[in-house]
């Protein structure tokens, strides 16, 4: 018989998502069932809830997208419209843009304050903006 490693105890402190303070945060153990925990509280609020080890998704995040669905992508796009390319300007996610070099492209997201990530025919490609 494999000893189970650190099943958790009542009193515990864990890491949780915190549905009032919307973060990962510190959480006490509360309940546990079927050596799972099933309900903790928010050592900042105080808050009683059930475990949540991870932060939910965002809905609809652009970043999600894989190269595959650039077809599909381009499909809904009017490539006349396609913005040139150019450091100097700022694009925003979604928008269409024609890179002298990669040909037509998706922005998915702004990353820092001056890179953008851009799905292109083959792959993602990381560029500058608003320099
Ligand atoms: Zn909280």
């Amino acid at each position: 018989m494999a000893e189970a490693k650190a099943a958790p105890n009542i009193g515990d402190r864990i890491d949780s998502y915190c549905g009032r303070c919307k973060m990962m945060l510190a959480h006490t153990v509360e309940t546990i069932e079927n050596g799972k925990i099933k309900k903790c509280h928010c050592n900042t609020c105080g808050a009683q809830h059930a475990y949540r080890p991870k932060a939910p998704k965002k809905a609809g995040v652009p970043s999600a997208l894989e190269p595959s669905d650039y077809d599909k992508l381009m499909k809904s796009q009017d490539a006349d419209k396609a913005r040139k390319y150019a450091t100097s300007d700022k694009f925003q996610p979604t928008e269409l843009i024609n890179h002298a070099t990669f040909g037509l492209g998706i922005v998915l997201t702004c990353k820092e304050s001056n890179k953008i990530e851009v799905l292109f025919s083959d792959g993602a490609k990381t560029l500058v903006h608003c320099r």
